[in-house]
């Protein structure tokens, strides 16, 4: 997925600091993927945090973003970082460190049920937390 990919079930984009640090925003989204149906995506203030239009990112050249969709009403939620005008898509962590144990190593991308919001989230494991089952791993977004 790319920028110009932005489709009907992207809901918002939100910073990653500010959608983190917001329950409520977190919460309303959660409720709103229930029953997405490919409206326009939340642009403008959601909660406490503002959701940003797609147009505003263009020319941003460093930016730290949640994209949350809803796909078949399952809130999704795609990380993307922007460094110097380059776009990653769920990149591993900045300091490439298992999400879990925060422990250096090889990671691999895997997919688990956020704690915060019931989202599907991108998690870069190291190879000895990507065998223990989601609930004994310590992800905390
Ligand atoms: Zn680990």
């Amino acid at each position: 997925m790319s920028l110009s990919d932005y489709d009907i079930g992207t809901m918002g984009i939100f910073r990653t600091n500010e959608y983190l640090s917001d329950p409520e925003c977190q919460k309303i989204v959660a409720k709103a993927a229930d029953s997405w149906e490919g409206k326009k995506a939340f642009t403008g203030l959601v909660s406490k945090t503002t959701s940003i239009a797609l147009e505003d990112l263009k020319n941003e050249k460093n930016a730290d973003l949640y994209f949350v969709l809803s796909i078949a009403g399952t809130l999704i939620r795609t990380h993307m970082v922007i460094k110097e005008g380059i776009k990653g898509l769920n990149p591993p962590p900045d300091d490439y460190l298992c999400d879990s144990c925060h422990r250096k190593g090889w990671l691999n991308l895997n997919y688990q049920e956020s704690k915060l919001d019931g989202a599907s989230i991108p998690v870069w494991l190291c190879l000895e937390c990507e065998k223990l089952e989601p609930e004994e791993r310590d992800v905390r977004f």
